[in-house]
């Protein structure tokens, strides 16, 4: 059964972010498997012909609550007989208004303004467009540039490339993609001096910002930043300082603050938003991925009352034009809701830490390994990076996790886990063991 799936994918997809011919090459160190799965059910995915992988990484970090979760299934159900979708501009319906509510509520009324797309890109791309107009609208068209940090990553649109600083996802495109996003220092905690802390690394990060925005803050629009940790660039983590010291400066020159959340939002760094760990609150914030539990493509972007209020007036050029056909889908706010719901009733965040805890003691053995350093992690997102010339190592662990039933595909030399949250403890248990083989078979 197997073989057959992936020979008419081979031939009838392109799939994301891969080399094709590398699926062709069984047998070199470049090989990089197709998995054909079947169905899902809790963390487990399960191909055809009955081999299971534990999803160590919820599917691109968007999974929460495990594959077919009962709860989310039955609410769909339910809105399938109901509405699946109508066009948001000109109409509304229940679960839209719900969902805005809800995601209101969570900012504590800071951010009541939801505008819909379908992924994290078009947020993105919807957060720029916003803040750029924003500051037209209120006579201050000069302030057009964006800041965006080192490793920064904001999706692979052509807009958001521009605020996108991962070498791999730009090069090709830099001609498409608009200078005007600058480049700040990253306040990454791995970059420290001897002595420092990572409050020190993100405070002489803060001081590049301030001495940019003191030269340029009149012509800049907004800087955007991946709360706490930056995904792509190898799940680089930050202290929170950076991000209250970032909300004071842009406070002082009148930029605005873009939290991107799309991964680190609904509970992932062990707060619901990561921003709260800074105590402040973004003026827009984008939010996708684990928004609808990992099921259907949603992103919104929450936008503050003052944002919100510079788009009223009677010119239609005034407001903010921008619409995607599937803006607000009846299923996906459904599944979203659905997701809230579970967070309500179970008190995900508490459970959460325990889980926390499992999952650092599951890679603590990994700390005195030669090849290991910076073992972090934040919530649920633990990671490592391997030290290793070897330019197949992460292709390598990926297999070699495969055949240890895990599911985990390192970012070059970072490993990381990011299971979603209904893993038990004995999952996380095979989630240590399978990455500790995986990195031995890799590093053989
Ligand atoms: C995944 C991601 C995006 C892009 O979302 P897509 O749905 O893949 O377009 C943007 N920002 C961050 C921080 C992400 O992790």
């Amino acid at each position: 059964m197997n073989a057959d799936w992936l020979a008419r994918s081979q031939a009838a997809v392109w799939h994301p972010c891969t080399q094709m011919q590398h699926h062709a090459q069984t047998g070199s160190p470049a090989h990089l498997p197709l998995v054909p799965i079947a169905r899902g059910a809790g963390a487990w995915l399960y191909d055809f012909d009955g081999k299971r992988y534990l999803d160590g990484i919820s599917s691109w970090w968007t999974n929460l609550f495990g594959h077919a979760n009962p709860r989310i299934n039955a609410a769909l159900r339910d809105q399938l007989e109901t509405l699946e979708h109508v066009m948001l501009a000109g109409f509304t319906h229940r679960p839209v208004v719900e969902l805005s509510e809800r995601l209101s509520a969570l900012t504590g009324g800071a951010l009541g303004h939801a505008f819909y797309a379908s992924d994290g890109a078009s947020a993105t791309e919807i957060a720029l467009k916003m803040s750029f107009h924003y500051w037209r609208n209120v006579g201050r068209p000069e302030k057009a540039e964006f800041l965006c940090l080192a490793g920064s990553y904001h999706g692979e649109t052509v807009g958001a490339l521009a605020v996108t600083d991962v070498a791999i996802f730009k090069d090709a495109y830099a001609p498409l993609v608009r200078a005007a996003a600058h480049v700040l220092p990253s306040p990454d905690f791995r970059l420290g001096e001897a002595g420092e802390t990572p409050a020190d690394v993100a405070r002489r990060a803060a001081a590049g910002l301030a001495d940019w925005l003191e030269k340029h803050g009149q012509r800049t629009a907004a800087l955007i930043v991946e709360p706490l940790v930056q995904g792509a660039a190898g799940m680089a983590m930050y202290d929170p300082e950076y991000l209250r010291l970032a909300r004071e400066l842009c406070d002082r020159h009148e930029v605005h603050l873009i939290c991107d959340e799309i991964a680190v939002g609904f509970g992932r760094t062990g707060t619901f938003f990561a921003h709260e760990q800074a105590a402040i609150r973004p003026d827009l914030m984008c939010l996708s991925k684990g928004i609808s539990g990992g099921y259907l493509p949603l992103s919104v972007v929450l936008s503050s009352d003052t944002i919100y209020a510079a788009f009223l007036d009677d010119s239609v050029a005034r407001a903010f034009l921008h619409s995607h056909s599937y803006t607000g889908n009846a299923l996906a706010c459904r599944a979203a809701l659905a997701t809230l719901d579970i967070f309500a009733q179970n008190d995900v965040i508490a459970a959460n830490r325990s889980k926390t805890g499992k999952i650092a003691a599951a890679l603590a053995p990994l700390a005195g390994h030669p090849q290991v350093r910076h073992l972090r992690q934040r919530g649920m997102i633990a990671a490592f990076d391997v030290v290793t010339d070897d330019p197949h190592f992460s292709r390598r662990f990926y297999r070699a996790a495969l055949d240890n039933e895990a599911l985990l595909r390192p970012i070059g030399n970072t490993v990381y886990l990011m299971p979603p949250y209904i893993v038990s403890d004995d999952e996380i248990a095979h989630l240590g063991t399978a990455t500790r083989r995986a990195l031995d078979l890799a590093l053989a």
